[in-house]
């Protein structure tokens, strides 16, 4: 993890250099509404410090990835969600566009089909 990126569009949104549609934050990480949602709830959550995808984590930042995992079920309580999907795209391979990472928290209806 690292100062924020002045290049990275999530670090100008920890920033509130540009606007979101906020869920949820504290001292570790943010949760705000995705910009294009695919399902009737989807919210995005990740760090605030900037890291670029999973695989920039180090073991000593295992809290930081539990924090974001944990925050997920609580958006998914607040927002009453029966059950949800939370997924995470790493590099462009696996579908991964803004590179700060970051966790999908999607809901609001049944979620069948294929995950890739
Ligand atoms: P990725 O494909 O990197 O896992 O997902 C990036 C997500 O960020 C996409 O679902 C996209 O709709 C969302 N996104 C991109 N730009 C913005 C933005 O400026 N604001 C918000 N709220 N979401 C964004
Ligand atoms: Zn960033």
């Amino acid at each position: 993890m690292s100062a924020a990126d002045p290049n990275c569009l999530f670090c100008k949104i920890v920033a509130g250099e540009l606007p979101a549609d906020r869920v949820f934050e504290d001292e570790t990480v943010l949760a705000f509404k995705d910009i294009h949602p695919q399902a009737p709830f989807h919210c995005l959550v990740i760090p605030k410090a900037h890291v670029a995808t999973l695989n920039d984590f180090t073991s000593q930042e295992a809290a930081v990835i539990g924090t974001l995992l944990l925050t997920a079920k609580r958006i998914a309580g607040d927002h009453g969600l029966p059950g949800y999907r939370v997924a995470m795209n790493v590099n462009r391979e696996g579908g991964q566009v803004v590179f700060h990472a970051h966790l999908h928290v999607l809901g609001g209806r049944p979620l069948k089909g294929a995950l890739g």
